[in-house]
């Protein structure tokens, strides 16, 4: 997954591309190319060995024009500020297909999370809060979990966040620990908006989801949780990988026994698990299985110019953002390839953390099945709007997405008005 191409450019192409399709003039959205703030902070940790080392870490918020920032917060090596604006530019476009009264935002910290113990990710939890809380909160900016991060480190954000503010403040983070605010059916939420996606997808294409093949890029919360909703739909899921490669089996792997596995632990890794009849392949075999639909469900940048020739799926279900590159998307266009793209496909999680957000800011606690209810009424509407937006404009699932988001923006902004 190479650093070499930059997301946030290519997301401004796209939206360039869209605003064209829509008969939009530049002075229309001229204030989307850039976020509107981006804060770099440095966070010293007193690490375990009594050693201080000082992490960069970053918040970007990128559009608040339709409600309050929003958007996860990654632990990894590889975070720098200008993945930090796509990922944050693609949330204010995620939140406005499905809907939902938000801006974007994203934040992170350039860290090799596994290299560090539970206590100096807390400690470095506790000191990134500290350097955001002026400029986060439950009406202004609300982060929620990303790649390594978690419900765990999501409550030591809202502690820390409460302490300085005086009170407990429960709404200022979503994808918390559910006896701590946390919402019924957040952890598994992206997860179930993939598998909707996909039913909905594979109805109009005339796959029939019992028996299809499935491969999946990511073991994690997204990869992970896709998987098991894929599964118990009646794909057989041959194939999922993690950082340390891929598990193969022709007739199926035993999900929910990897799920056990590697949850089983931190730091467990799919490398350190057998089954009979299962075999070891690379991330790039992977991606070019012979499978109905491939979801990438792990960082950016997967699908390349390199691979995209190669891949046999009929559908790509982005679950990762920005999981394939501008070319790649147009090799698999010309070949037939049915790609529902990220800011639709994976956003059953940031609609859950709206649901937890409304339950915190009134005190309430919702059932299960009415937030499972809700999230499938979300997501299926998003889907056929962004569908029959494709259709109308002649234009990819991308493009179409891309389109309802920005017609919406755009019309929040214009009913605002630029004011100074
Ligand atoms: P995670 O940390 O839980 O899991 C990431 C997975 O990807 C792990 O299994 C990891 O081993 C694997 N991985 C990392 N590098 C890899 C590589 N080079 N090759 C193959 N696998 C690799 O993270 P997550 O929350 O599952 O997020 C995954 C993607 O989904 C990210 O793009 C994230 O932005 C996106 N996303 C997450 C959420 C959410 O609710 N967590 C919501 C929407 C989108």
């Amino acid at each position: 997954m190479s650093k070499s191409y930059n997301p946030h450019e290519e997301i401004l192409r796209i939206v360039d591309q869209a605003a064209a399709l829509l008969g939009l003039e530049k002075r229309d959205y001229i204030q989307l190319k850039s976020p509107e703030r981006e804060l770099k902070v440095s966070v010293p940790v007193r690490m375990d060995d009594g050693s201080i080392q000082v992490f960069e870490g970053y918040r970007v918020q990128h559009s608040g024009v339709r409600g309050p920032y929003k958007g996860g917060t990654r632990y990894h090596q590889n975070v720098d500020m200008d993945e930090v604006k796509a990922l944050a530019a693609a949330m204010t476009f995620k939140c406005a297909v499905v809907d939902i009264p938000y801006g974007g935002g994203k934040g992170g910290i350039t860290v090799d999370a596994t290299k560090l113990s539970k206590a100096e990710l807390e400690r470095l939890t506790r000191k990134y809060t500290t350097l955001l809380y002026p400029i986060v909160g439950p009406h202004i900016d609300i982060p929620a979990p990303d790649v390594n991060t978690n419900d765990e480190v999501m409550a030591w954000f809202m502690d820390t966040y409460s302490i300085l503010n005086g009170q407990l403040t429960l709404a200022v983070v979503t994808g918390k620990p559910v006896p701590l605010g946390g919402s019924l059916g957040r952890s598994e939420a992206t997860g179930r908006g993939i598998m909707l996606t996909a039913r909905e997808i594979a109805r109009k294409v005339g796959l029939d989801l019992k028996g299809a093949r499935v491969a999946v890029q990511g073991a994690g919360n997204v990869g992970g949780t896709a998987a098991r909703f894929l599964h118990r739909e009646g794909c057989q899921v041959v194939a999922i990988s993690d950082v340390s490669g891929a598990v193969y089996k022709e007739d199926g792997l035993d999900i929910e026994e990897i799920w056990s596995f590697l949850r089983a632990e931190r730091g467990r890794l799919l490398k350190d698990y057998d089954a009979p009849g299962l075999s070891r392949i690379s991330n790039t075999e992977l991606l070019q299985l012979q499978v109905d639909i491939l979801v990438p469900a792990a960082l950016e940048n997967a699908i390349t110019a390199e691979n995209a020739p190669h891949i046999k799926a009929q559908i790509v279900l982005e679950g990762a953002n920005g999981p394939t590159t501008a070319d790649a998307d147009n090799i698999l266009a010309e070949r037939g390839i049915t790609v529902v793209p990220d800011i639709l496909t994976n956003a059953g999680g940031v609609v859950v953390s709206y649901f937890e957000w409304l339950q915190n800011l009134q005190s309430v606690k919702w059932e299960e099945d009415e937030i499972n209810r809700k999230l499938e009424y979300t997501m299926v509407k998003a889907f056929h709007d962004v569908w029959n937006m494709a259709e109308q404009a002649g234009t990819s699932l991308r493009m179409g997405a891309y389109m309802l988001a920005l017609d919406r923006i755009v019309t929040a902004s214009k009913l605002r008005g630029v004011t100074f």
